[in-house]
């Protein structure tokens, strides 16, 4: 495992395509990017439980030993609250419109949660922890093309059973979402997801959350490398919010343990890339 400040790597068979990605299991916060948060301890305390997707750390990593080929994963050691690494730091990010680009300024509840008037405060927690991350991201990715010619990264994530007034997605909460992208997302590895979560109730596609992450040097040009997002249910696997896990979680380690087995030997049609496979059509 080789650890930074910011994210730590797990590394994962020499031969494994599959990166597991964990952006926001962390409640961490460094001192000085606390100081720059308008909230009180108490407040920033629920902010954090409702935001955070507690203990897809430890579904990622249960995953990834219980596997036939142990993947690589990636795994965020800072809250979302620092930065988030899923978004994108410029005006192609829509979340944008709700305080909510890779530097936030409002809460799930839509409070000030910094200042949405300085632009240097906000470049400096780009340059200390978004874009060495992503660079790390890139560079795992680029390393795992190099020795097995493909990547699927697996986004995992969870999600409150309750809807938070920050978000934009429709209304239906399934037991799993999954998140797609037209360019990354081939039918097979959307087809692996609904199989491995089939037994863990309700599945829907892109709602209420969308997409999946890709490195932006991949993002929409390298189509050896693909990409699902995995959202479980809060209530699935933990007392909400922001409380211990439950039993269920054991379940939801399973089902991932599944997909990591589905897409480490894909269906034949898939082992080349992209040719000889469909998209799925639905923007994210
Ligand atoms: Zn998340």
């Amino acid at each position: 495992m080789r650890t930074t400040a910011g994210h730590r790597i797990v590394l994962g068979a020499d031969d494994s395509p599959v990166i597991l990605h964990v952006p926001h299991a962390s409640q961490v916060i460094p001192a000085d990017a606390r100081a720059g948060l308008l909230l009180g301890d108490e407040a920033l305390a629920m902010e954090l439980a409702h935001m955070t997707d507690a203990h897809t750390d430890v579904i990622a990593d249960r995953a990834a030993a219980a596997s036939d080929r142990t993947p690589w994963s990636l795994v965020n050691l800072l809250s979302r609250l620092v930065i988030d690494p899923e978004r994108f730091p410029d005006d192609r990010e829509d979340m944008r419109a709700v305080g909510m680009g890779a530097v936030y300024t409002r809460t799930s509840h839509g409070q000030l949660l910094r200042s949405d008037d300085d632009a240097a405060a906000e470049d400096d927690l780009l340059a200390r922890w978004y874009w060495p991350y992503g660079q790390a991201m890139t560079d795992l990715v680029d390393a795992r093309l190099a020795a097995t010619g493909r990547v699927t990264v697996i986004d995992v994530h969870s999600y409150p059973s309750q809807r938070l007034p920050y978000e934009v997605g429709g209304k239906v909460r399934p037991a799993v979402c999954l998140g797609t992208h037209s360019f990354h997302t081939a039918d097979w590895l959307l087809d692996a997801g609904r199989e491995a979560f089939a037994s863990g109730g309700s599945i829907a596609v892109n709602t209420p959350f969308a997409g999946c992450y890709v490195p932006l040097k991949h993002h929409g040009k390298e189509p050896r490398v693909s990409a699902l997002m995995v959202e479980i249910r809060r209530d699935i696997y933990m007392v909400e919010p922001g409380g211990q896990p439950t039993n269920g979680i054991a379940a939801v380690i399973a089902s991932l343990t599944r997909l990591i087995d589905a897409v480490t030997a894909p269906p034949v049609n898939a082992q080349s890339g992209t040719p000889s496979v469909r998209f799925t059509g639905r923007d994210a």
